[in-house]
């Protein structure tokens, strides 16, 4: 079931309150929030080198069940999951 813009909405704001993207070795300060893993933020328009990706200790990975990782140059995990 698709979620409303208002539950999506919500939901990206738990997620960027949770994000630890900040704190990462790839982390390019642009003014950006992170939240790279939500499918609608996804990829980072500044980050480009894999440096180190520390997602899997963000308390997002477990709460929404991540799989993957590097969301700021790989894209949101639906875009890596090809959905
Ligand atoms: S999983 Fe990664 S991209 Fe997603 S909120 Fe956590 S640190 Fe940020
Ligand atoms: S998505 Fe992963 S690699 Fe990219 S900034 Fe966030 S923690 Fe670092």
């Amino acid at each position: 079931m698709e979620m409303s813009p208002e539950e999506m909405q919500k939901k990206k704001e738990m997620v960027l309150s949770m994000c630890v993207c900040a704190k990462c070795p790839s982390w390019v300060e642009c003014g950006e929030k992170g939240g790279y893993c939500f499918p609608t933020i996804g990829k980072s328009s500044c980050i480009t080198e894999e440096k180190g990706c520390i997602c899997g200790g963000c308390p997002v990975t477990e709460k929404l069940g991540l799989t993957h990782g590097y969301y700021c140059t790989r894209g949101s995990e639906k875009e890596q999951l090809g959905m």
